[in-house]
């Protein structure tokens, strides 16, 4: 079939796509219109865990399937359960609350960060609402959630934003205790701003952060949407600073690339009442039985101790490929990584890589000076050595 025959001015226009439709994938790999096969470390944005198509995603959703769809949120179903019980077992959580998106499980812990700041009031009896986040993160596209995000121009996009968000510096504690008012109930950051461009937490900023927010009687809460559910090579990022958080949010990878998400807090925060918080399709057997298959898989023994040494790899080679073309190296924690290019030639670089004949290559500029790398938790060494092949490529083609 020819691009042209696909009749794509239905959707609604958001954003430029390349003219190619995507229709099948495999592993690290994805097959377009044509017959065209990619290298993708896209991964449906960070969100493939263990690949396209991975055994253990169809078999569940094809037995769940056959089981039982959606008993409605108002009953209890068996894989909501088991999955509510292997993250809470594997973290420092006891309840869960899944959503259906990252923005959504956001929205979550923002309504429950506000809730507890109603019961636990400042010592004048007022409510707390205010949530201190950080510029240049990002926490997704609702309202509210873009309103928490510090993505520059968000401000005034869709406004009026929702009040109560006061955007503080990553890895600068001052600019978070200056924040703090007698409104404040919260701070919430990624541990590796995302879409930002790959920026860590420190380890010191992170343990900071818990001090100044216990000290202060606040809420600690990490988005970790996108560092969550193995990428770091921990099984949760906060695990690396060896910090306690008090909600955690994950999205993304918690599906391995079907809609799921999850908002989880500590006991004496999970404090919503009957009616204050659900949703339709929130912990739907469907779904959950594909994130509990997601998450065993993860907990086999050997499969984060790879997802650390393969990101080591990646970085090492990253640094070696970054000295030879005078680029400025590269940061990120396990397979979550960028290469720093110290100019402005990423978009440049992500389409010639698409462009590549016969094999082409994903990757992705979350800014302009930078390239980032998401592939599957489960990429192997060969798979990264073919794609800093077909990078150099690109790189000698266009002159870099
Ligand atoms: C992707 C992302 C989100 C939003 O998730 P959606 O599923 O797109 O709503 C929120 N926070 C972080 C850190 C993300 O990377």
């Amino acid at each position: 079939m020819e691009f042209n025959e696909f009749a794509i001015n239905k959707l609604m226009y958001v954003t430029n796509r390349p003219e190619i439709v995507f229709t099948e994938g495999s592993g690290m790999w994805m097959t377009d219109h044509t017959g065209k096969r990619y290298l993708d470390y896209l991964q449906g944005w960070a969100v493939n865990a263990l690949g396209h198509a991975p055994k253990c995603i169809e078999e569940a959703l094809v037995a769940q399937s056959k089981k039982l769809i959606n008993p409605s949120p108002a009953f209890y179903n068996a894989p909501s359960i088991e999955l509510a019980n292997l993250l809470t077992e594997n973290s420092v959580f006891d309840r869960v609350f899944f959503a259906n998106s990252g923005a959504e499980a956001n929205e979550g812990a923002i309504k429950l960060a506000r809730k507890w700041g109603k019961v636990n009031k400042n010592n004048q009896g007022e409510d707390r609402f205010e949530i201190i986040t950080f510029n240049h993160s990002f926490h997704g596209r609702t309202i509210a959630t873009m309103s928490a995000s510090g993505k520059p121009g968000w401000d005034t996009m869709f406004a009026p934003q929702v009040p109560g968000f006061l955007k503080a510096e990553l890895n600068d504690l001052a600019s978070v205790e200056r924040l703090i008012s007698k409104k404040t109930v919260a701070v919430m950051l990624e541990p590796v701003q995302g879409e930002g461009g790959v920026i860590p937490a420190t380890r010191e900023f992170m343990q900071g952060l818990r001090r100044l927010t216990k000290n202060a009687n606040l809420l600690l809460i990490v988005d970790e949407v996108q560092t969550g559910v193995g990428r770091t090579g921990e099984l949760f990022a906060y695990q690396l600073s060896g910090i306690e958080p008090d909600i955690m949010t994950l999205g993304k990878g918690i599906g391995g690339g079907v809609p799921l998400a999850a908002l989880l807090a500590r006991e004496e925060i999970a404090c919503f009442e009957a009616g204050e918080q659900g949703g339709t399709y929130n912990g739907n057997p469907l779904m959950t039985a594909v994130g509990a298959a997601v998450i065993k898989e993860l907990l086999k023994p050997d499969f984060l101790p790879t997802v650390k040494a393969t990101g080591e790899y990646l970085s090492a080679e990253l640094i070696k490929l970054s000295d030879k073309h005078g680029f400025e190296g590269e940061r990120g924690e396990g397979l979550l990584r960028a290469l720093k290019l110290g100019k402005d030639i990423g978009p440049q670089i992500v389409e010639a890589a698409r462009d590549l004949q016969p094999l082409g290559l994903l990757l992705n500029s979350p800014r302009p000076n930078l390239l980032r790398f998401m592939p599957s938790l489960n990429v192997t060494k060969d798979e990264i050595d073919q794609m800093l092949t077909m990078l150099e490529g690109v790189l000698v083609q266009l002159g870099h």
